[in-house]
């Protein structure tokens, strides 16, 4: 009996010991946008076996509008990523911009195949992380343990409630959309007021039909142009006299002959019914005129993002906007040792997908470099 016991007892230890040699990971990437495929294939090639958490794709994170694959997949064509050239300019640029020499070896050119969307682009990502070497885990994490110094081991709990054990983590969990915080625009969440004019842009409720995006960013700039394809009119109605949008965009807005911009307005409240969806808004003056009543089927709140770091409040120093704060200028390391950073959960200024995948580079090369200290 007590050899039994004995034996039974050495059996559990070795799973124990199996079960931890498991789970103990050299590196784990929280997040499944640009910059957290990048830090995937930047460690991968580096033989570090990464995981990453992509999120799930639950009703819970659909409400929170946080699904997996970030930002990116909501976006149309991309034409600011170096090494894709919208549609139609590839040709150009490579019989003008290339020697003939060098033109002479690359592949015939099929026009109708370049250009990219940004779904498209951070699916190849994903595909080139995976062929590096990544394992993907579609959970969230929900929990951290990021307690010990310099070498200790950091804990993290998936949504499943396992608990993934590892040397260094890369947060790259990026940034979701801001709402107005109306109650009407609670209720009319996909019966007309949405924060994705990508997602939602082309319906059949919005096509030749006047809508309204609120915002003065780049983002509602660029909401407005995309939504001008399907809409009679657009009104960009933003809360200052003065867009926030580069010179650029500003340009795009103001000759764009379906979009009128009305200054020195916010929406106080949203109106329609339960049958049909909105049906028009009521804009506040900021400069204390009389309130307006805009007659419009839809609302595209553009109005910037927060930062997915809700689950790292009080394991990491984050600021009160919610940004993982970086103390190393040009670094990517967080507060905590052992614990790296990328793309737009630490971003506040440029946001941009290059930008989030040159920081997911940077992380998994600070990570390495960690790693290659403790040994
Ligand atoms: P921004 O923070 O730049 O702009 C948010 C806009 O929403 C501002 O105009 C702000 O007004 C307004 N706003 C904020 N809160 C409210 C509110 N409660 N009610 C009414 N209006 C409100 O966010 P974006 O998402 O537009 O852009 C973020 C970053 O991403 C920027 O750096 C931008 O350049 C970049 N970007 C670049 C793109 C591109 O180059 N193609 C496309 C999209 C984004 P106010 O101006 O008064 O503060």
């Amino acid at each position: 009996m007590v050899k039994f016991t004995l034996y039974i007892l050495y059996i559990s230890k070795l799973i124990q010991q199996i079960n931890k040699q498991i789970k103990m990971q050299k590196i784990i990437i929280i997040g499944s946008g640009p910059s957290a495929w990048t830090a995937a294939i930047y460690s991968g090639r580096a033989q570090l076996n990464p995981i990453v958490f992509t999120g799930a794709m639950s009703a819970e994170n659909q409400a929170k509008n946080i699904l997996p694959m970030g930002q990116l997949s909501m976006t149309t064509e991309i034409e600011n990523f170096p090494g894709f050239p919208p549609t139609g300019e590839v040709g150009r640029l490579l019989a003008t911009a290339i020697t003939p020499d060098r033109i002479m070896m690359l592949p015939p050119h099929d026009e109708g195949q370049h250009g990219i969307s940004g779904p498209e682009l951070v699916e190849l990502m994903r595909a080139q992380a995976v062929a590096c070497g990544a394992n993907v885990i579609e959970d969230d994490i929900v929990d951290v343990d990021f307690t010990g110094t310099a070498g200790a081991v950091r804990k993290l709990t998936s949504g499943s409630g396992k608990v993934y054990e590892t040397q260094t983590v890369i947060v790259a969990t990026g940034a979701r959309a801001n709402w107005l915080g109306l109650d009407s625009e609670t209720k009319f969440k996909n019966r007309g007021v949405s924060a994705c004019a990508v997602c939602d842009g082309a319906l059949p409720r919005f096509r030749n039909k006047e809508i309204a995006v609120i915002g003065g960013g780049d983002s509602a700039v660029e909401e407005a142009n995309y939504l001008a394809k399907f809409a009679s009119k657009v009104y960009l109605i933003h809360r200052r006299d003065k867009l926030r949008a580069s010179r650029a965009m500003e340009k795009r807005a103001l000759e764009h002959p379906k979009i009128e911009i009305l200054w020195n307005r916010v929406p106080t409240e949203v109106l329609g019914d339960d049958k049909t969806g909105v049906a028009g808004l009521i804009l506040k003056s900021t400069l204390g005129y009389p309130d307006l009543e805009l007659p419009v089927v839809g609302m595209f709140v553009a109005i910037g993002h927060t930062p997915n770091s809700h689950f790292l409040k009080g394991k990491l120093n984050i600021d009160e906007k919610g940004f993982v704060i970086k103390p190393i200028p040009f670094r990517t390391n967080t507060s905590v040792e052992g614990v790296f950073t990328a793309g737009d959960v630490a971003d506040s200024h440029y946001r941009q997908a290059i930008t989030a995948a040159a920081t997911g580079a940077m992380s998994a090369i600070d990570a390495e470099r960690y790693l290659a200290s403790l040994e």
